[in-house]
């Protein structure tokens, strides 16, 4: 498929800004002051998911500007990137009240927006942070005790993207045990963005193929009693 150009990317993805801007696809509409849509590089290879908006995002309209946000920048400085090398959003774009949990039903509500997100700005690398964003874009029940700070490959917004879990921020403000693990995590980053682009999902290598299509019919009555 013929990537978009990052003028392309950049009017659609306003065009969905406008588009959610108005949502009323959950009760969250109700106590939002903003949409958080996201924001950062449309052209970003490198894109952030996080949890759910607080209040200072509410307020704004941005994602991660509080005190979690302060964190991931600093993080992203270490690396050598700053906020606007990167995209940023989240699994739902209003804030749950009292900065409760996102429910499955409003995460679900919101999906189409990340998904559509992900295949307008075709990043390299998806970094989920902590377990929401991470359970939603690996389809998984594994938790980010298990699974952070090692990189899949999943079909996300019709390609094949390496995601890859930390720690969330604000996780990591409250142990200082977390903060070391996601900058430990962090320090990865550079190496898994020169990587070459994963073999798409279902895509049998030459060399694979050639093997498969040699090989003997295995005796069917073998595979049952
Ligand atoms: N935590 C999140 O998960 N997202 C934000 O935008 C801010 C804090």
């Amino acid at each position: 498929m013929q990537s978009r150009s990052p003028a392309e990317r950049r009017d659609q993805l306003v065009a969905l800004y406008r588009e959610a801007s108005g949502c009323v696809r959950c009760p969250l509409h109700r106590g939002r002051t903003n949409v958080v849509f996201g924001n950062g590089n449309a052209d970003a290879d490198l894109m952030f998911v996080g949890e759910a908006p607080g209040h200072h995002e509410d307020l704004q309209g941005l994602p991660f500007v509080g005190r979690a946000g302060q964190l991931l920048d600093q993080l992203l400085g270490e690396i050598g990137l700053s906020r606007r090398d990167v995209f940023v959003c989240n699994t739902v774009k209003c804030r749950p009240p009292g900065n409760r949990d996102p429910q499955p039903d409003e995460i679900d509500a919101c999906r189409p927006y990340l998904q559509r997100q992900i295949e307008l700005i075709e990043p390299k690398v998806i970094c989920t942070l902590g377990n929401f964003a991470t359970k939603l874009l690996t389809r998984s029940n594994r938790g980010i005790t298990g699974v952070h700070g090692r990189s899949q490959v999943h079909e996300l917004g019709g390609r094949t993207v390496r995601v890859f879990p930390l720690y969330h921020p604000a996780a990591a403000l409250r142990s200082t045990g977390t903060l070391a693990q996601l900058r430990e995590d962090f320090a990865r980053l550079p190496a898994l963005l020169e990587e070459p682009p994963p073999v798409p999902i279902g895509a049998v290598a030459p060399v694979a193929a050639a093997a498969v299509a040699a090989a003997p019919e295995p005796p069917q009555m073998d595979l049952f009693d």
